[in-house]
């Protein structure tokens, strides 16, 4: 089962994240992972996608300081010598109405959400370019496509990682890299635990429930390790929310 590919996922320590890891190391990348600061939870994610039979390695860091994510990658690189895939899924929410919303509730959800992805990108980039491959995700949100009232900060970076993915396909199809982007919809993790009106959204959902980060995880693996001309698309994972 040990395989030379790597992927990294940036806060692959819980969530969706998780799930993204575990999918890919079921197909064989041994995987890094980075985290903001729930150690227990990265190791016991690094535990459970060793016994899968790869390797995993975390990383704690802020995606969203750019010295912390050039050194750390810097160590990454050093350490694993290729990226096959990476996935930009760390994420945080900071919600309220636009009117009540401050700079900085704005300025880290921008930073962590969308700012993070430049930092990260550029280095894994480099990379990728060298090696004459790679695949890139990026965790959107069919909020980013459609906006949510009381989200305009995470929406704003959503949207913002939309255009990204489509505009480094754009740049890097020529290299052999493909971009591409999922937008979940509604998804049973930390960040939704605490929503209110639950019983309202599932009422708009065709498949009657939220999505796992499973169903998620399905969807990266799909365009990053079983598509091979796929770029530039966004795949809304939302049990028919939006159609
Ligand atoms: P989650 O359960 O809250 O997990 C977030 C992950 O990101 C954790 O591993 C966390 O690390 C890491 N993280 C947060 N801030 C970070 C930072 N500054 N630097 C490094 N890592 C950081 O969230 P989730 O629901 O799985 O969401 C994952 C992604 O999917 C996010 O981009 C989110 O916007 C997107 N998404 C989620 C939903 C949903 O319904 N859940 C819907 C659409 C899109 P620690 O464990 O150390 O805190």
């Amino acid at each position: 089962m040990e395989s030379e590919k790597i992927a990294f996922i940036t806060g692959g320590s819980r969530g969706i994240g998780r799930a993204c890891a575990l999918e890919l190391a079921k197909a064989g990348y041994n995987i890094v992972i980075n985290y903001a600061g729930n150690t227990d939870a990265a190791n016991k994610t690094v535990e459970d996608i060793k016994a899968l039979g790869v390797s995993a390695h975390a990383y704690k860091f802020d995606v969203s300081n750019k010295e912390e994510v050039e050194k750390n990658i810097a160590q990454i690189i050093e350490k694993h010598s290729r990226i096959d895939v990476l996935v930009n899924n760390a994420g945080i929410t900071r919600d309220d109405l636009f009117i009540r919303m401050d700079e900085d509730k704005w300025n880290s959800v921008i930073n962590t959400n969308l700012n993070s992805a430049f930092y990260v990108t550029k280095p894994v980039v480099k990379l990728m370019m060298k090696q004459r491959f790679g695949a890139i995700v990026n965790m959107a949100s069919i909020v980013g496509v459609y906006g949510n009232p009381g989200q305009a900060n995470y929406c704003t970076a959503k949207a913002g990682l939309i255009g990204f993915t489509k505009s480094l396909a754009k740049e890097l199809g020529a290299r052999n890299i493909r971009v591409n982007a999922v937008a979940p919809g509604f998804i049973a993790t930390d960040m939704t635990k605490d929503l209110k009106n639950t019983e309202e959204y599932l009422k708009l959902i065709p498949l009657k429930r939220m999505g796992t980060p499973e169903d998620i995880a399905q969807a990266v693996k799909f365009l990053a390790v079983d598509s091979t001309y796929i770029t530039g698309q966004v795949l809304e994972v939302d049990g028919g929310l939006v159609i």
